[in-house]
């Protein structure tokens, strides 16, 4: 299957960029705000920035403190990766963290400060020391505030909103362009040069922290262009998403609760962590989700407790405001209640293949931020190690486009689906529904080689239907694109039979 449905289009001045970004997260932001004044940019995106996953942040983002905290940041993202990380991309990413930092501050972030003006650390699971900054417990809407508002200053970026990108477009050159719907029509969009920073896959769950969008649309666009994804089997479970017994995405309580002094207990209202990991409450975010899960199977309940209630009132309001609210909300007052919590599907670290530059296999396609595996994370990703992630390999991107010739585009471009004419064959809608389902009881938290087979088998029966069926709408784009990437998760988890990190396999 190379393209979703057919096109034909000609590069004019009216389509014709240097680069297209799809996506305006941290990632798609941080690139197209750093690329230089000179190249027409379009960024092309589905939700609009404070609509991400970026704007969804709350416990900071990690910035290595000074030469004397590096090989500390390194260490322990290799550890909470279980080593399965590539330590040269960790290397770049938290020697250039305080340059980021600094960028950041330039354009407008205001993290919070001590009294004295110095910046305000924290600390989260799998951190040795304090070296998270962080607006509150707001820190991902800040960022993207005021991304967003320099973006939206310069003259160089064109800004598709409401747009869904179906397919890159390829040549004998790589990559050339996208098809979007833009407007209700689908369009093509040309450049030699493009990058996707789509975010994460949590919508393949019945549960997650993630938005709408997050059904890995960009890494299926990349897999059918033909780039190499690795490490799909790595799916971060948070292991505190606030307890909703009907609404799929779900409020995400941070763990930098747990970094303040929030203490998990079981539906009995045990403490279990000290039982599990030296680190107790604050160890790896794998290990405390399959804790969680096994106290949540053992008392057969739907959720244990994060007891925050002995830290007060009046610092649950001021340290956390966001969380504080929402709960009220809820019915829930934090400072008197306990929370309910269980495992999500909240981050991948697997995705579409890069090297130090941004790069993937395909001529002129890019990827960064949570669509990208730079080989950071490993099997397991640090906390707030993501959003510096997203923006050090944004950067990166935009510095090595310019340096980069690329061929001109040819005079037309067209494509076709290989054999249709067969009606879609479920309600979209449902065909969704059966995806998270087979994504929850196969592939989520604790795996076994039999379920992951049985997955595999029934997502490969999904795609042979599709396969022959018109694609006529966002949401059968949207079906086959979670197919694809389904498949690519519990393939990657079969061909590894033993655990590691994120990828618990019993059985
Ligand atoms: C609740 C929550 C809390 C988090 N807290 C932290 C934290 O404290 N620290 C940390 O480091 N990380 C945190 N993370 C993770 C981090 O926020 C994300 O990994 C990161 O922001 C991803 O950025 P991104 O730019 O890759 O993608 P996103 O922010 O997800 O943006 C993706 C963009 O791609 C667009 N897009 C997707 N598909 C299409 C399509 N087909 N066509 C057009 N556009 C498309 C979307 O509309 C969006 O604009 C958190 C995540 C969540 C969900």
């Amino acid at each position: 299957m190379r393209y979703l449905t057919s096109f034909a289009g000609e590069p004019s001045d009216h389509n014709r960029f240097d680069v297209i970004v799809i996506g305006a997260g941290v990632g798609g932001l941080f690139a197209a705000l750093n690329l230089p004044h000179s190249m027409k940019t379009a960024v092309v995106m589905s939700a609009l920035p404070k609509d991400t996953n970026s704007g969804l942040a709350q416990g900071g983002i990690a910035i290595c403190q000074g030469p004397e905290d590096q090989e500390s940041h390194v260490e322990d993202t290799l550890e909470a990766g279980c080593r399965h990380n590539d330590p040269e991309a960790v290397r770049v990413m938290v020697k250039e963290s305080p340059d980021i930092a600094q960028d950041l501050m330039a354009l407008g972030v205001e993290f919070d400060r001590n009294p004295d003006g110095s910046l305000k650390l924290t600390r989260e699971g799998g951190h040795s020391k304090n070296r998270i900054l962080h607006t509150k417990d707001s820190t991902g809407a800040e960022i993207v505030r005021a991304l967003a508002k320099a973006a939206r200053g310069r003259d160089n970026l064109t800004f598709f909103d409401n747009a869904f990108a179906v397919d890159i477009i390829t040549d004998q050159f790589g990559s050339a362009g996208v098809l979007a719907v833009l407007g209700g029509a689908t369009r093509c969009l040309f450049a030699r040069h493009l990058v996707v920073a789509t975010g994460g896959i949590g919508r393949l769950y019945e549960r997650t922290t993630n938005m709408r969008y997050s059904s890995g649309d960009g890494i299926a666009m990349a897999i059918r262009a033909g780039a190499s994804v690795l490490d799909m089997e790595f799916v971060q479970f948070h292991p505190t998403g606030l307890y909703s017994p009907s609404s799929q995405q779900s409020f995400l309580i941070s763990e930098a609760v747990r970094g303040e002094g929030g203490i998990l207990r079981s539906p009995k209202g045990e403490p279990f962590m000290r039982d599990e990991h030296p680190l107790k409450d604050l160890a790896p975010r794998d290990i405390v989700a399959r804790a969680v899960t096994r106290q949540m199977l053992k008392h057969n309940s739907p959720f244990v407790y994060l007891d925050v209630t002995h830290l007060g009132g009046d610092f649950l309001r001021t340290r956390f405001p966001n969380i504080y609210h929402r709960c009220l909300e809820e019915g829930l007052d934090i400072a008197r209640d306990w929370i309910p919590v269980r495992p999500v599907a909240h981050y991948l670290m697997g995705g579409i293949s890069t090297d130090l530059w941004g790069r993937s296999s395909v001529e002129g396609l890019y990827a960064c931020g949570e669509a990208a595996r730079t080989g950071v994370h490993g099997a397991n990703r640090l906390a707030s190690n993501s959003l510096l992630e997203a923006l050090v390999f944004a950067k990166r991107i935009a510095r090595v486009i310019p340096d980069t010739p690329r061929p001109g585009l040819l005079p037309s471009y067209a494509g076709e689906p290989r054999h249709r004419g067969a009606e879609f064959p479920w309600d979209p809608t449902e065909a969704m529904e059966r995806i998270r389902r087979i994504m929850t009881e196969r592939a989520f938290v604790i795996r076994t080689a039999e379920g992951l087979r049985k997955a595999r088998e029934e997502l490969g029966e999904m795609l042979s239907s599709a396969g022959g069926a018109d694609l006529s709408s966002i949401d059968h784009f949207e079906v086959i694109n979670m197919i694809q990437v389904a498949l690519s998760v519990v393939n990657g988890a079969l061909s590894r039979p033993s655990s590691l990190g994120s990828h618990w396999i019993e059985g």
